[in-house]
């Protein structure tokens, strides 16, 4: 069975929700590490440094789920506008099978190869 346009709509919303929450997961996690960070206030402050230091969130990882939420609101503009599932490179209908594995990207296959080439990925 294949995926249909509108199906992916609603996983795009989806992402967009998950993708939300996660940004500002960190950002709580971040501001909480900020907070506690030496103020001493409990009596396991060597565990809770621990674990503040695993909690926070590094800035590339802060930046890629930033970067990620816009392609996901990019693709959503896009679908509103009724341009989605085509190419924003070369206007070609981006294949159904790689709009599922990947549902906000914005180039076919044959342009993000040549991007990330040129890209020297
Ligand atoms: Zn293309």
């Amino acid at each position: 069975m294949t995926t249909t346009k509108q199906e992916l709509y609603s996983v795009l919303l989806q992402l967009r929700e998950t993708y939300q929450a996660k940004l500002e997961q960190m950002e709580e996690t971040n501001a909480n590490a900020i907070d506690t960070n030496g103020t001493g206030y409990t009596n396991h402050q060597a565990d809770d440094a621990t674990l503040v230091y695993d909690q926070t969130v590094d800035a590339s990882t802060f930046k890629s789920v930033k970067t990620r939420l816009r392609q996901i609101e990019d693709a959503v503009t896009r679908h509103e506008a009724g341009s989605y599932g085509e190419c924003e490179n070369c206007g070609r209908e981006i294949d159904i099978a790689r709009l599922e594995a990947i549902p906000y990207t914005s180039l076919c296959l044959r342009c993000a190869e040549t991007r990330d080439y040129r890209a020297g990925m």
